[in-house]
Formats: structure tokens, C-alpha cells, sequence
């Protein structure tokens, strides 16, 4: 029996969709606080992320408004972590999830808590899946690459790590830490780091373009 773990952002779900429901939030928290159009605070804000990425978006908006205190800055990123995302599972993650035995596959996730917990309620996820493990919660060192949480996943199950399998989006993280230790990869071929091209290490055993595929290169690894 394979135990199936899978990486969350732009694995199960877009992350962009994520980003995009969260600056709606602060969007509408602006309007409200500061009378400015909503649609524009997240035009700008859409602007701004794509000229010069995520982390500053909340300070470039806030200052074309003549906003940007310390203050309005956390509270945009406030808003921004604790709102309820608008988020769903990609339809191929959602017929995986279907296949699987319901309460038997996992998640292994980096990021801030509150959030990741957040996305996984707006998905949900349980009890379809067994466990999610945030990285974070265990310490930053134990973020991936770090294999922690997989051993700690081949604990629970009893099961030696060739009989795991990681479906990850990221090859920078997702498969190095672990492949050396026997853990099985698969990269799924989607968002920013599609084509990516990186030395064997860092590379999954397989790739796939759609989720449904890993069936077939679990079967073929197995014959
Ligand atoms: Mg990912």
C-alpha cells in the first residue's frame, strides 16, 4: 500500500487564487477604513505585484494612497493572513482526493500557520485527508527540505519511506531532502516552477502534467 502525501500550494490548489482573495480582502478592508475605491486599491495592488512581486505590495498601495504608516502595513497583512479565502481544488486534485481511500493521504506544507490551516479549511480538506503537517509548527529547521515530517509520517503509518510517495509542484524543496532516504517523488508540471530545469538532485523520479497520471507511475514503479 502506497501512502500518498502531497505538497498543497499550486499542487492541490492555484496559489495565485489565494494571493488574488486576499488582496480582495484588503481591498474591501481599505474601502471601508479609508473610503477608497475597492476596485482600485486592488488594481493597484495587482499592478504592484506584478511589477515588483509579493513582498511589498501592501507598502506600494498604501503610499500611492498617502497611507503607508507602520500601523496600516500590519493591518493589511493582517487582513491579508486571516481572511477567508475564496480558494478551490484543482478539478484533477479533487478527482485524486476521490480515489483515495477518504482519511488516508496526507499534506506536507510550508508557510505561515494561520494561513496554511485557512487554506485547508476553505478547500475542504478533512476529513479527506489523514493529516496536514505545517512545517513551521515543528520549527523552521524542519521546513522543507527537511525530511522531519515525513519521517514523522512514516512513523504514524508504519511504513518504510519506499512505501511514500511526495507529489510536489516545487523541485527548489520538494524532492531533495528526501529522495536520498527513499522516499518516492513525483512533480506535477503546474505554476511557477514548471520549467524550471535544475541538476538530478533537486529533480522528482517522475513528472506528470495532471494529477491523475500518478496512478500510472505508481502502477509502472511497481511491475
Ligand atoms: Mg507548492
Amino acid at each position: 500500500m502506497t501512502v500518498f502525501v502531497f505538497d498543497l500550494d499550486d499542487t492541490l490548489y492555484e496559489e495565485i487564487t489565494f494571493v488574488r482573495s486576499g488582496f480582495r480582502a484588503v481591498a474591501g478592508y481599505l474601502s471601508q477604513e479609508f473610503k477608497v475605491s475597492a476596485n482600485e486599491a486592488f488594481r493597484k495592488m495587482w499592478s504592484a505585484l506584478e511589477q515588483k512581486g509579493r513582498g511589498s505590495v501592501f507598502n506600494e498601495v498604501l503610499r500611492d494612497y498617502g497611507l503607508e504608516t507602520q500601523r496600516n502595513i500590519r493591518k493589511s497583512l493582517s487582513v491579508y493572513r486571516q481572511h477567508i479565502p475564496q480558494i478551490k481544488l484543482l478539478e484533477d486534485a479533487e478527482q485524486v482526493l476521490q480515489r483515495l481511500p477518504e482519511g488516508s493521504a496526507y499534506i506536507v506544507t510550508d508557510g505561515n500557520k494561520l494561513v496554511q490551516h485557512s487554506k485547508v479549511q476553505a478547500l475542504g480538506l478533512y476529513p479527506r485527508i489523514k493529516k496536514c503537517f505545517i512545517t513551521y509548527r515543528y520549527g523552521r529547521a524542519h521546513s522543507k527540505p527537511s525530511p522531519y515530517c515525513f519521517q514523522k509520517i512514516s512513523q504514524i503509518e508504519k511504513r518504510p519511506p519506499a512505501d511514500i510517495v511526495y507529489i510536489g509542484d516545487n523541485p527548489n524543496k520538494d524532492f531533495i531532502g528526501i529522495k536520498p532516504l527513499g522516499f518516492r517523488t513525483i512533480q506535477i508540471k503546474r505554476g511557477p516552477y514548471s520549467n524550471l530545469k535544475l541538476s538530478e538532485r533537486y529533480c522528482a523520479e517522475a513528472e506528470v502534467d495532471h494529477l491523475l497520471e500518478i496512478f500510472d507511475v505508481i502502477h509502472q514503479w511497481k511491475v
